[in-house]
């Protein structure tokens, strides 16, 4: 292992054997070496999302209870007098140039100054020891910390090692942040296999394509809306992507048009759609993209494909019933990947999507789907009203409870448009209220992060409702 890594393990064990270690930043050198110490020391690291407001930051890190924090330049702005109050009592920083301790107990270390009196050995963990909490977007109008345990993540690697085949010479491209399990995948598979990872920034995103020739990428994975964009902005020429040997797509509905796309760009590689939520352990099934591909009827988008061998991957109808193939009905899944729970959720309704059903534990995706009569799995869409806006996973509930707090109304509702291709390109929100659409906004956005935000908030004095009384979100969006 690296040595900065095992200097900052050691330096944090010695301080206070760390059981959870925060990581406020993104994509830097910090960052990896911190999720990285931080499963050396044997805890659980969170990302805390840079894209969440102050309020939210400050929320999170009081019900956590961190043992350290590991800050990034990017997550240096973020540290506030009051983020630091709410701060555990290490912090290991860039910088600590311009930053008070909050209190008396509060130690700010430099990255440069850390150094151990004696370096430890890698921790011993337990299969039930958490490896890591993701946050998503939640229904009651907080993220969701997916708690995932390190036998979940080995379980995850020790199926994604033989398909990705990555070796010390491949330059593997990372474009997402590390609140977003793909960066799990780079990250440890990359670790493993002694391969290198290439970090996108917020500029070398806008021409991707520059950077994959520029860095000989061999490895690709995003969300398919990032190709999206490479495509429209005619960055996918013929051949102009010639060092990928593997390009993965994740996240979303991959349309057959970006496939043909990236294809011919890249055709010296190979294409995988893989599907998974965060609570399956990044990915649980994978559709290899062949000369002809399986494509789902009517959606004009590639299959999810086969289950990964230690996983059950089932079609349920509503009452949980496993239905045969050709039914559609809900994705469930069961087997080692399955998350551990929600942080802080024990008895919530949250739960309701992980269930014990004859003896086994399953996970509800939400996601609609269909096994054909070859055994590959189509997904059909969602049971409920969780989107992905540019690869982020929202719920329209969560903005919802937002919106109720800052219209100061009971009348809300968020819907997503425009949809171009089977994809979200944005939020429009209705609302009854007394306030202006600006005060709304502003309010929005000191409790929600910037994606979240509706782009509109059109103000009614009454919202349509349907035959159960329900605010009608098919009018509304007939309306715009
Ligand atoms: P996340 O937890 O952010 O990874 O989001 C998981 C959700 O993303 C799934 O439940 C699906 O709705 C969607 N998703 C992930 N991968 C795919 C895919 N390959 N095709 C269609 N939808 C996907």
């Amino acid at each position: 292992m690296h040595k900065l890594v095992v200097d900052l393990a050691s330096f944090m064990t010695e301080h206070k054997k760390p059981k959870k270690v925060g990581i406020l930043g993104t994509k830097s050198p910090e960052a990896y070496i911190g999720i990285l110490a931080a499963g050396y020391a044997g805890a659980t690291y969170v990302p805390l999302n840079l894209k969440w407001p102050e309020q939210r930051i400050i929320q999170l890190l009081e019900a956590l209870d961190l043992d350290v924090l590991i800050v990034d330049k990017q997550g240096l702005s973020l540290l506030t007098p009051d983020v630091l109050k709410a701060a555990p009592d290490l912090i290991v920083s860039v910088s600590t140039q311009n930053l008070n301790a909050a209190r008396d107990s509060q130690l700010l270390v430099a990255f440069a100054d850390v150094k151990a009196e004696n370096l430890i050995a890698p921790a011993q963990v337990g299969s039930k020891d958490l490896a890591y909490i993701l946050f998503t977007s939640g229904t009651t109008g907080m993220p969701k910390g997916v708690m995932i345990s390190a036998g979940s993540l080995k379980s995850y690697l020790d199926q994604s090692r033989s398909w990705t085949a990555l070796t010390p010479e491949d330059h593997m491209a990372e474009t997402c942040d590390v609140t977003f399990d793909l960066s799990v995948h780079n990250l440890f598979l990359c670790v493993d296999a002694g391969a290198s990872l290439h970090i996108f920034s917020a500029l070398e995103m806008l021409a991707p394509s520059r950077f994959i020739r520029e860095r000989s990428i061999t490895v690709w994975m995003s969300v398919p809306t990032l190709a999206a964009m490479m495509r429209k902005s005619g960055a996918l020429k013929v051949d102009s992507l010639p060092t990928l040997r593997l390009s993965i797509f994740c996240g979303e509905p991959l349309p057959l048009a970006t496939v043909e796309a990236w294809a011919q760009a890249a055709p010296n590689g190979i294409i995988d759609n893989i599907y998974g939520p965060t609570e399956g352990t990044v990915i649980c099934l994978r559709q290899r993209v062949e000369a002809t591909p399986v494509v789902t009827e009517g959606r004009d988008i590639i299959a999810i494909g086969t289950p990964y061998s230690t996983m059950q991957v089932e079609i349920f109808d509503e009452n949980q019933q496993i239905l045969g193939s050709g039914q559609a009905g809900e994705i469930a899944l069961s087997g080692p990947q399955l998350a551990e729970g929600y942080f802080n959720y024990a008895n919530s309704s949250q739960t309701d999507r992980f269930r014990d059903i004859d003896g086994q534990r399953w996970y509800l995706t939400g996601d609609l789907g269909m096994r054909d009569e070859n055994g590959v799995f189509h997904h059909l869409g969602r049971t409920d009203n969780q989107i992905k806006l540019k690869g982020n996973r929202v719920e329209l509930e969560e903005v919802e409870a937002h919106l109720r707090k800052a219209a100061q109304s009971e009348m809300v509702a968020v819907v997503a448009w425009p949809i171009i291709e089977n994809s979200a390109q944005g939020l429009v929100a209705f609302c009854t209220s007394g306030l202006t659409e600006e005060t709304i906004k502003t309010a929005l956005l000191d409790s929600l992060p910037r994606y979240m935000v509706p782009e509109t908030v059109h103000l009614r004095d009454t919202l349509p409702v349907n035959i159960n009384g329900k605010i009608d979100r098919k009018q509304l969006l007939e309306q715009l």
